[in-house]
């Protein structure tokens, strides 16, 4: 089968067997494959600091068909159109037996999550375990396989910091996860602020839900205030997490407000009494559960959220990457591994 493979120095698209599901495993045709810009992150590491073994086929966002089920999987038949959840617990701890295999309380070291760790979905095929692998409920592979991650993150990061009583949130970069946040807070009666650092994400924000749309960097803590009557934000998403965006986050709350860090990014802020408004939260969500995947998928099946996909394929992936580097892709970039070529390379 054909996959991106990364070894530390290049991303290409190398000839790999097959794989064969393993005990409690099935193998998926994968349909879609998102890219995120968690993929960016572990490229750009110094590989001998990444928790895992390179290379590594990347890709933790998928959906597509189950091709076959190891003897003994009873939960999945061949045909099943599933969803791939990314996270790989222990399965037996408090956290994994409620669902949330992205709080293990025994994590695995190194990771095994797809693409990050195990060969990710960014293939023709990838085998995962029967128990994350979710009924797409007839969406499109597209946007079942986006809603694993770009859909499921910012879900449950509101779901912890949601503003009580529908009050003011502000979302900084409205990229892949930042978009649909955007959604699920328009729909959960929140108002919304959209802060991005470039007029074409700030006129498309406008578009996914948000009431203003303001550019990043200097003045929009100032913007902000005036837009909140001095009150400043209930809770701050940050999908980008630099030193300037959360501290402007930090800076922008009103009072028992949350500084939810959602980015990757290197940014750090100092937390202390005064340091912060007071009452403030400061959570670094990861992910989502398997229950969470269930609800979100199920929004997006009665029309609360779409995720915005531009579909590449195969053979384009790299020159997709770059766009998503550039800030060049509106939402989620989609690899669709067995449609023909678009042309977007050439
Ligand atoms: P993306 O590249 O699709 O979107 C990032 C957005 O941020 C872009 O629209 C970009 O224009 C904007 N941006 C860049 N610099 C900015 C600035 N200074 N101010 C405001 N906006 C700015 O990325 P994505 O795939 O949506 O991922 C967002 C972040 O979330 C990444 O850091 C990713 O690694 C991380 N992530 C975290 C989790 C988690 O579980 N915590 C899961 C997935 C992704
Ligand atoms: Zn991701």
């Amino acid at each position: 089968m054909y996959a991106w493979q990364w070894d530390g120095r290049a991303l290409d698209l190398v000839e790999l067997p097959a794989p064969h599901p393993g005990p409690g495993e099935a193998l998926v045709r994968v349909e879609a494959a998102g890219l995120c810009h968690s993929d960016l992150t572990i490229m750009d590491r110094e590989p001998s600091t990444l928790p895992f073994e390179l290379p590594i086929v990347l890709g933790h966002e998928m959906a597509g068909t189950v091709v076959d089920v190891a003897p003994g999987v009873t939960t999945l038949s061949v045909g099943d159109a599933v969803a791939g959840y990314g996270l790989r617990g222990c399965t037996t701890c408090s956290a994994c037996a409620a669902g949330s295999e992205n709080y293990c309380r025994v994590p695995t070291s190194p990771p095994i999550m797809p693409g990050i760790g195990a060969p990710g979905a960014l293939a023709e095929f990838v085998v995962a375990p029967a128990h994350c692998l979710v009924p797409a409920g007839g969406l499109d592979p597209a946007q079942a396989a986006t809603l694993t991650d770009a859909g499921l993150t910012p879900f449950a990061a509101i779901r912890r910091a949601l503003p009580k009583g529908g009050g003011t949130a502000a979302v900084v970069g409205v990229g892949g996860l930042g978009h649909v946040a955007l959604q699920l807070l328009r729909a959960s009666g929140t108002r919304v602020i959209a802060i991005d650092v470039t007029e074409d994400k700030l006129r498309a924000a406008r578009t996914w839900g948000a009431d203003f749309a303001l550019l990043s960097g200097g003045a929009v803590v100032h913007r902000v205030r005036e837009l909140t009557h001095g009150r400043g934000v209930d809770a701050v998403f940050d999908f980008v997490a630099s030193d300037a965006t959360l501290a402007a986050g930090a800076t922008m709350l009103a009072p028992d407000g949350t500084l939810s860090i959602v980015g990757l990014g290197p940014g750090r802020i100092p937390v202390g009494m005064h340091a912060v408004p007071l009452g403030t939260c400061v959570d670094t969500p990861f992910w989502g559960s398997l229950p969470e995947l269930h609800e979100v998928l199920a929004l997006a099946t009665h029309g609360v959220v779409e995720v915005a996909v531009e579909a590449f394929a195969m053979s384009e992936a790299a020159h997709a990457y770059d766009l998503l580097r550039r800030g060049e892709i509106t939402g989620r970039a989609v690899v669709r591994p067995w449609q023909p070529t678009t042309g977007a390379d050439t």
